[in-house]
C-alpha cells in the first residue's frame, strides 16, 4: 500500500516526503487539507486532538525518536494537548521532522513562540490551501536538499564550512582544501577574531609531537589564502598579527 502511494507520487517534489500528519480539532479545516494533499499524492494521517497526535508520534513512548511522518502539519490551538507543548517536545526528542504550524492567531509573538520551539514554517488562518500545499512543497524540497537544521555549518561572511561534510564554500564556489588548510579553516572559524601563535598552531594541527618548525605553519597559512583570499597578497580573512600570529577577520 505504501509503495503504491509513493508511485502516485509525482517525481522530484514528492519522492521523499510523502507521509503527512495533519492535527486539527477543527473537522472542515482537516477535512480540507487532509483532501488537498491526498490530491498532491501525499499519504494522510489525521488526528483531531492532540492525546491523538501524542500517541501517532509515539512521543507517549519515553524511549523512542523515531517518528512515522515525514512532515507534521500541527494546529496551535487542540484539546487536550497544544500544538506548542507538541512541538516542544518533538525537539526535545531530537526529531527533525519538519513541522508546518497552523494558528488562528496572527500575532508576532505566537509565530515567534511557535518557530522558536522548533516549527519550520508558520501559517496564519484563514489560509488558502494552495499556499498551503506551496509550504509543505518548499519544506519537501528543503529536505531533499539536505538541510536539515541539525547540519552544522561555520560561517564567516563569504566563508562558509560544513565540518561533517569537511566542505567549504567560498564566495559560493566549493574550495578544494586539504585536510590540514581544512582543519586550520575550520579551527580560525570556531574562533574568530581570535589570535593564534605558530606554537599554537603548530600544536593543535599537527599535535604537539610534531618535529619541525613554526615555517611550516607559514607555508599552510599561505596556501589557505590562496583558495580563500580574493588576493592572497592582501588578505582580508586569514590576517598576520605582526609579533604574533594569526587570526580570521
Ligand atoms: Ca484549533
Amino acid at each position: 500500500m505504501a509503495t503504491d502511494a509513493i508511485a502516485q507520487t509525482p517525481p522530484f517534489i514528492l519522492s521523499r516526503t510523502n507521509r503527512v500528519l495533519v492535527v486539527e480539532d477543527e473537522e472542515l479545516i482537516r477535512d480540507m487539507v487532509a483532501s488537498a494533499l491526498r490530491d498532491e499524492g501525499y499519504e494522510v494521517t489525521t488526528a483531531a486532538d492532540g492525546a491523538t497526535a501524542l500517541r501517532l508520534l509515539q512521543l507517549n513512548m519515553a524511549a523512542t525518536t523515531d517518528c512515522d511522518y515525514d512532515l507534521v502539519i500541527l494546529d496551535l490551538m487542540l484539546p487536550q494537548f497544544n500544538g506548542l507543548d507538541l512541538c516542544r517536545l518533538l525537539r526535545q526528542r531530537q526529531n527533525p521532522v519538519p513541522i508546518l504550524m497552523l494558528s488562528a492567531k496572527a500575532s508576532e509573538a505566537d509565530r515567534v513562540t511557535g518557530l522558536e520551539l522548533g516549527a519550520d514554517d508558520y501559517l496564519t488562518k484563514p489560509f488558502s490551501l494552495r499556499e498551503l500545499v506551496a509550504r509543505c512543497r518548499a519544506m519537501a524540497r528543503r529536505m531533499q536538499f539536505g538541510q536539515v537544521p541539525s547540519q552544522e555549518r561555520l560561517q564567516y561572511e563569504e566563508l562558509v564550512l560544513y565540518p561533517q561534510e569537511c566542505r567549504v564554500t567560498v564566495r559560493g564556489e566549493e574550495a578544494n582544501l586539504s585536510p590540514k588548510e581544512f582543519r586550520l579553516l575550520e579551527l580560525f572559524m570556531r574562533h574568530p577574531r581570535r589570535v593564534w601563535s605558530r606554537e599554537q598552531l603548530l600544536e593543535k594541527i599537527w599535535g604537539i609531537d610534531f618535529i619541525g618548525d613554526s615555517k611550516t605553519v607559514d607555508v599552510h597559512i599561505r596556501w589557505l589564502r590562496e583558495k580563500v583570499e580574493v588576493d592572497p597578497s592582501k588578505p582580508v580573512y586569514i590576517v598576520t598579527i605582526r609579533g604574533f600570529g594569526y587570526r580570521l577577520g
